[in-house]
């Protein structure tokens, strides 16, 4: 268990000396699974996330079927080695919680009248969590679906703000996050600004929030530069061929 620090913040700093609106260091690999139709590997922090995209395909069962446009599945599973003490395999509240609101953030971008009677399948395994999964795991859905081939309106691009020691700070540390104010997952699409995802956990004021939100979407920004160069460097040589 990590204990609980007497200060999040010291001299002007927190704790693994990051600046109150600085990321921790994101690596993406696009198409590391060959069996997927579009695969996406990130590491955010010490978070080690893993997302496969299959389709569009046929659904199974068949009375899931809608005839005007695909359907999304999502499925957010964290591996019981992925936390300190070992999680109990499957399932759980919060596993389905986070598997709704990450699917309908990527409903609102996914053309699924593209793609009538047919699913979209899109599985996020966390290898390693460290605080920002729910996140780190829409980065990589997101850059699958873009691997997949799937047409979207835009890249969802998310990362978490958060309060502590009355400080805003940007993309929470596992102590951040553990013993923290408060903790706000954001996402957008970035090419239009729409807020795809939004959560909160724990107390802002107002005027925190609108900050909050302001530092949220420039963290987006930065997350959404890092996937379009991964997705280049592994497609952008394409229109040359
Ligand atoms: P997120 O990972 O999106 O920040 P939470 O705020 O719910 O989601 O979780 C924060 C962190 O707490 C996770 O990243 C993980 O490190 C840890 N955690 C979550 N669920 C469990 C669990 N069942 N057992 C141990 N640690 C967990």
């Amino acid at each position: 268990m990590l204990q609980k620090p007497e200060r999040l913040i010291v001299d002007g700093k927190r704790l693994d000396g990051r600046a109150f609106d600085e990321l921790r260091p994101v690596k993406i690999v696009v198409g590391p699974l060959h069996r997927a139709d579009g695969s996406c590997y990130i590491e955010h922090g010490k978070n080690k996330v893993m997302a496969a995209v299959y389709g569009p395909r046929e659904v199974h069962p068949k009375h899931l079927q809608e005839v005007t446009h695909a359907i999304v599945r999502y499925r957010y599973n964290m591996a019981p080695f992925s936390v300190e003490d070992r999680k109990r395999p499957g399932p759980d509240r919060r596993s389905i919680e986070i598997s709704k609101v990450s699917r309908e953030a990527l409903e609102s971008v996914i053309l699924k009248e593209y793609f009538p009677r047919s699913t979209i399948d899109i599985f996020v395994e966390i290898l390693q969590a460290d605080a920002g999964t729910r996140v780190a795991a829409l980065n990589a859905a997101s850059v699958a679906l873009a691997d997949a081939g799937i047409p979207m309106k835009g890249l969802v691009s998310a990362c978490s703000v958060g309060k502590v020691d009355d400080t805003l700070v940007l993309d929470l540390s596992k102590e951040e996050d553990n013993y923290g104010q408060a903790d706000m997952p954001v996402a957008i699409v970035a090419n239009t600004g729409e807020i795809a995802f939004l959560q909160m956990d724990g107390h802002m004021t107002q005027e925190e929030f609108r900050k909050a939100l302001e530092m949220a979407i420039d963290g987006c920004k930065q997350i959404y530069k890092l996937q379009r160069e991964a997705l280049l460097a592994k497609y952008g040589g394409l229109e040359n061929e």
